[in-house]
Parts: C-alpha cells; sequence; structure tokens
C-alpha cells in the first residue's frame, strides 16, 4: 500500500494543477455558476456543507508572518475571508444551524448549495474581523465558544505551545529536568528526541506535542506549557493579544446582532476520554454557564477537536441540545441521518490556493460545488 501509494506521490503537483486549471476554466466562463443553479434543483432531499472556521486574521497587524506554521492550518487572512463570504453570499445559500435544524427535525426542505458558517474556539478576531464581514453580507454564523475561557484573559494551551516552540533554539530541549509529576512519560520521551532546527522542524514537533497532549486533561497541558516556558527562559508576556479569546461583552453584541453562540464545552477537553461526571461538567454546565451569561436558551454544541463517543453524544442530547457538531475534513458528506453527528469541513489558510500560493476563487467555488454534489448522494 504505501509503496504504491509513494509511487505515484510524483502526480500530486500535476493533480493540483489540472484541478486549478479546471477550476478557472468553469469559474471564468460562467459554467461554474450554471452547474450550481441546475445540479442540485436535481435532488429534493438536499443537506448543507457545514463549515468551520477557527480565525480570521489580518496579518499586516499580527507580527507573524503568513506563511508561519502558527496560522496556515488554523487562520484565514482577512482578506480571504471576505472574498470566501462574498462568494457564498451571491452563489449558495448560507443558512445558519438552527434553520439546518429546524428543516432536518421537521422534515422541511433545504434549499439549493445550501451552506453554514461557524467558528470554533471562540477567537476575538472572530469579533473584530469575522463580524463585520458577515454582519456586511447579512450572512447567519455559529461561534462556539469554550465557556470557561471566555473573558477569563486566559490562553488555550496550545497557543502557548505554538509560542514556546516557536521561540525555542534547536537545543532547547535536549537537556532540561522534566519533572515525571508534571510531564507524562511518552511527553517526556518526545520532548527529548524533538529537532526544532527548521521550521519545518518545528511545524512537525509541534503536531507531535499537540496529538499526544490532547488525551490529556486541559489543565495538565496548561500546567505542562507553563512550566516549559519557564524552563526554557520563554517569557510569553505579550502572548495576550496575539492569541486573545471573545469577552461576553462581544459576544452578547453578536449575539444581539444574529449570531448563534454554542458550546464548545466548558475547557475543550478531549469527551472520548473523561469519565461520565466530568462529561456532565463539561457538556451541561457550559450550556448553563453560557446561558446565564447571554441570558439565551443555548442549543448548538460543537464536540471539541471534533471528537465524542456514544456516552458524550447521549449526554449532549439528555442536556437539552438540538444539534452537535463533529469535525470531519476528509468526508463531505454532512449529515448521516444523526443532527448529533454532524460533520463539518475546516476551512484553513492553505485549502483553496492558487498555484502561486494566494487564496483563489475558483479553487473555493468549485470546491463548495463538489461538496454540495457529493454532499447530495
Ligand atoms: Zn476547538
Amino acid at each position: 500500500m504505501v509503496t504504491s501509494k509513494r509511487r505515484w506521490r510524483f502526480l500530486r503537483p500535476l493533480r493540483k494543477i489540472s484541478l486549478y486549471i479546471v477550476s478557472v476554466f468553469l469559474y471564468y466562463t460562467g459554467l461554474l455558476k450554471l452547474l450550481l443553479l441546475i445540479l442540485p434543483r436535481l435532488k429534493t432531499n438536499r443537506k448543507a456543507v457545514i463549515l468551520y472556521y477557527h480565525r480570521v486574521i489580518d496579518f499586516s497587524k499580527v507580527p507573524f508572518s503568513r506563511s508561519s506554521f502558527y496560522f496556515e492550518e488554523i487562520g484565514v487572512p482577512v482578506e480571504d475571508f471576505e472574498r470566501q463570504m462574498r462568494y457564498l453570499a451571491k452563489n449558495h445559500n448560507v443558512i445558519s444551524l438552527e434553520e439546518l435544524a429546524r428543516a432536518l427535525n421537521d422534515g422541511g426542505r433545504i434549499p439549493p448549495n445550501a451552506v453554514v458558517i461557524t467558528f470554533d474556539d471562540g477567537y476575538e478576531d472572530n469579533y473584530v474581523y469575522a463580524y463585520l464581514i458577515l454582519h456586511r453580507y447579512n450572512i447567519p454564523a455559529t461561534i462556539f465558544v469554550i465557556a470557561g475561557y471566555v473573558g477569563s484573559g486566559r490562553i488555550l494551551w496550545w497557543d502557548k505551545l505554538r509560542e514556546v516552540i516557536d521561540r525555542a533554539n534547536p537545543e532547547a530541549f535536549r537537556n532540561i529536568d522534566l519533572p515525571e509529576g508534571i510531564y507524562p512519560q511518552p511527553i517526556r520521551q518526545e520532548l527529548f528526541r524533538l529537532k526544532l532546527s527548521t521550521q519545518e522542524d518545528k511545524k512537525s514537533a509541534y503536531r507531535k506535542l499537540t496529538s499526544l497532549m490532547k488525551n490529556f486533561d486541559p489543565e495538565r497541558c496548561n500546567l505542562m506549557v507553563d512550566d516549559l516556558a519557564w524552563r526554557i527562559g520563554c517569557r510569553m508576556e505579550d502572548l495576550p493579544s496575539k492569541y486573545s479569546l471573545l469577552s461576553w461583552g462581544q459576544v452578547n453584541e453578536m449575539m444581539e446582532d444574529g449570531i448563534s453562540i454554542g458550546s464548545h464545552t466548558v475547557t475543550h477537553p478531549d469527551l472520548t476520554v473523561c469519565p461520565y461526571e466530568r462529561l456532565k461538567e463539561e457538556i451541561k454546565a457550559s450550556k448553563r454557564l453560557i446561558e446565564e451569561k447571554i441570558g439565551e436558551p443555548v442549543n448548538l454544541l460543537a464536540y471539541p477537536s471534533g471528537q465524542f463517543n456514544d456516552l458524550a453524544k447521549q449526554i449532549t442530547i439528555k442536556s437539552g441540545y438540538i444539534i452537535a457538531c463533529s469535525a470531519e475534513d476528509t468526508l463531505p458528506d454532512t449529515y448521516n441521518g444523526d443532527l448529533f453527528e454532524l460533520r463539518r469541513i475546516g476551512v484553513d489558510n492553505l485549502r483553496f490556493k492558487n498555484l502561486l500560493g494566494g487564496f483563489s476563487k475558483a479553487m473555493f467555488g468549485l470546491k463548495l460545488l463538489y461538496w454540495s454534489l457529493v454532499s447530495m448522494l
């Protein structure tokens, strides 16, 4: 298997170029628009493509390079986000998650080319940049906030880790003392092994560490990252402005203007490894906490990192949510008959590139058309 995959790897750039040429051809000849008009009307039991974003960033104001591994995976440049929303407003029916839930529950029809916009984690840039653009194009959206972090001034552990890795020198982790009481064995081993010489090394180090750490309690992760920063002499005083999360004031202002607020739990743990009581705390208590702060019912949940198990799903249903979203980057099928397992497609800084690395509206349009069509099958 691996050998045959490797054998065809050289064709990847060719596939990328061909796809780009097809997208440009379809977009600029108007065929894309025609296909969007005709194809979704051939079928009545339509589904919606649910997109999820994390951060929308004005790179001229953030002291990071656009190509930095920090943001290429989760940060969409503000000008690209605006082009995406303009395209969607013109060519798709953007509906809210609640409208989708109503249509799915009551057997109502979902409009053709339906798209739903969601945001995970509740970064402040959702308010500063995304909100204005959503408002400009009259696009409904849902922001899933981490209840225990909104307005707390705290920074998420994975953002602190990014910063620590970015600032660490190549030998930083080689000879440091890592107490077993703080660092579980697999993480200690990985830290000693990590290479940090190039941006590529750092990117892979970040990926390895986050995939190991996210199995642990977020508070333990916070402890590890704070300790690691201290041990390598990494001062992080300027972190809040780059990684700020929403305040309750911002959440309320957006909510009053029609943005839906959903729960992304209290602390963003991996729900598949949480015991029963903790699951209740994360799922049920986060709903109550947000409801107290915004004075409105909270019916929408996004599982942290899209991960859930049967128990988490049952507690979600019992807690009174009407819909819960997972994350599924490879499958465009957004609805499998289960309102508590809605799949979403992640939008990042890499997904819709032209051959020079910039954002391509034609690629965005083609992929949206593709997802709309596959989700009808
Ligand atoms: Zn998340």
